[in-house]
């Protein structure tokens, strides 16, 4: 059995901007409106698979972190930055920024890429949900704009 949660029709979504060093494009501050999909696999029990209303929460609140917010990869790999008083600097290749401190949520990721963000989400919906035995796998998308995203699978229970 399969459960599919669209974000875009249930409200797991947010605005964000981000940068791409390297990229030749997305290299420019520029932003997205992103959307959260859920697919939750497995067996049901009492014909239900899952009461997704918790879930639903937790995607909603991370969402609410990430809206309206330049998303800064925590991992100093590809972009630098460090924090002053209440301000962000951000640099990489010869490009320098000054930002509010509140305008930005510092992600733990290399890249705020949509496979980087759906690792990401993934992550930490199993630190704040514990499924029950009967479901045996999760799928979080994280698309950029509708219909482009990726999608990354985690097995669960005997799966694992
Ligand atoms: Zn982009």
């Amino acid at each position: 059995m399969l459960l599919e949660i669209d974000g875009w029709k249930v409200g797991l979504k947010f605005s964000a901007s981000h940068f791409i060093p390297s990229h030749h494009k997305c290299s420019r501050l520029h932003g997205h409106d992103y959307g959260v999909r859920l697919r939750i696999f497995g067996e049901t029990k009492d014909h239900i698979l899952y009461d997704f209303v918790e879930l639903k929460n937790e995607v909603r609140s991370l969402c609410e972190e990430l809206d309206h917010k330049l998303l800064i990869p925590k991992s100093k790999k590809y972009i630098r930055h460090h924090i002053k008083d209440d301000r962000i600097y951000v640099s990489f290749e010869d490009k320098h920024y000054v930002f509010p401190k509140g305008d930005v949520t510092i992600i733990p990721v290399n890249l705020i890429t949509a496979e980087e963000l759906a690792r990401y989400f993934s992550k930490k919906v199993l630190e704040r949900i514990r499924f029950p035995e009967n479901v045996k796998g999760i799928e979080i998308c994280v698309d950029e704009g509708p219909g482009q995203g990726a999608c990354n699978y985690i097995p669960l229970g005997d799966e694992k």
